[in-house]
């Protein structure tokens, strides 16, 4: 795309603000307002944004709960050759956001996709952080019960990257007391807090210590929760711990175990089976062994 009018028939996909209204590219700016329909995830929310900039575009919605049926409409608007942007509230559309669904319908009727980049919570609480930022994985959300984010975190319990979260403020504590039992309370974290906003805070310790830090008051804001890559010397533990942990931290069947104990130590599952057998048969001589 060059940096002239608007090409027909195109989806622009336009970062927005986090937080601080500066934050917005020229770019952004000139494509917001040429376009011919902003697609917004609340149009109550970025008539702020355009309201603050002289944005007159006409709005649509398009969000969580209407992505789906939206998209044939805005797909034939730009068959017809509008141009369309796409925002979400905050940051990039499609991070944890809508947009997907709309730019996958995009690329496969062969329709012109355009990024217009910009901010995302992501990106910019990994870039102050100071944990390794060579290599990430983004998680989004972890599941708000507690069973599902304990089994996601033991999925995880082995990567390398540093780990990338989004969090609630009032799931803040639970997930890190989840963290400390999954990866220890000594490993270092980083809680990027109202990034871009007044009240920016980046706290960085370990888990135990951010328990503390923010078990002192309500936490409140938006948060990025970052979780640093555990010592290389891959956990001394054998497949039996394993094991005993996958049993004692979460209520799967053996049969589940088993299978994701087989992939952390990229192990045939009917090794591990055989473990678990060995295992279950030692339990039970030492209970009949008194
Ligand atoms: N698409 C957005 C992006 O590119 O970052 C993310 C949308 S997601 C629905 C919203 C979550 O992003 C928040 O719950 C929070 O975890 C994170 N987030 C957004 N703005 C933030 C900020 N200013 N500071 C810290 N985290 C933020």
């Amino acid at each position: 795309m060059n940096s002239s009018s608007p090409a027909p028939g195109t989806l622009y996909v336009v970062a927005t603000p986090i937080g601080n209204l500066e934050d917005l590219t020229f770019r952004a700016l000139r494509v917001l307002k040429e376009v011919a329909l902003v697609a917004a995830e609340d149009t109550r929310h970025s008539r702020k944004l355009f309201q603050h900039y002289g944005i007159t575009t006409p709005l649509t919605s398009c969000h969580a709960h209407n992505e789906a049926a939206k998209v044939e409409s805005l797909l034939a608007r730009l068959q017809q050759g509008e141009s369309i942007a796409l925002i979400s509230d905050a940051g990039t559309p499609a991070i944890s956001d809508p947009g997907f669904v709309l730019v996958r319908q995009c690329r496969e009727r062969g329709l012109t996709v355009s990024a217009v980049p910009g901010p995302s919570a992501v990106t910019a609480a990994l870039s102050i952080a100071g944990l390794p930022v060579d290599r990430f994985a983004f998680e989004g959300f972890l599941s708000a019960k507690q069973g599902a984010r304990r089994e996601a975190l033991q999925g995880l319990r082995n990567e390398e990257r540093t780990l990338v979260f989004y969090e609630a403020p009032h799931r803040l504590l639970a997930t890190l007391h989840d963290i400390v039992l999954v990866f220890g309370s000594a490993r270092e974290i980083a809680v990027a807090r109202e990034l871009s906003k007044l009240h920016e805070e980046v706290f960085r310790g370990n888990a135990e210590a951010a328990i503390a830090h923010f078990g002192r008051d309500r936490v409140r804001g938006e948060i990025v929760l970052l979780v640093a890559p555990g010592e290389r010397e891959k956990s001394q533990e054998t497949v039996r711990e394993a094991l005993q942990r996958w049993r004692r931290d979460s209520d799967l069947s053996m049969k589940e175990i088993v299978k994701r104990v087989a992939r952390e130590f990229d192990l045939p599952g009917s090794d591990v089976y055989r473990e678990s057998l060995a295992l279950r048969q030692d339990e039970i001589g030492g209970v009949d062994g008194g």
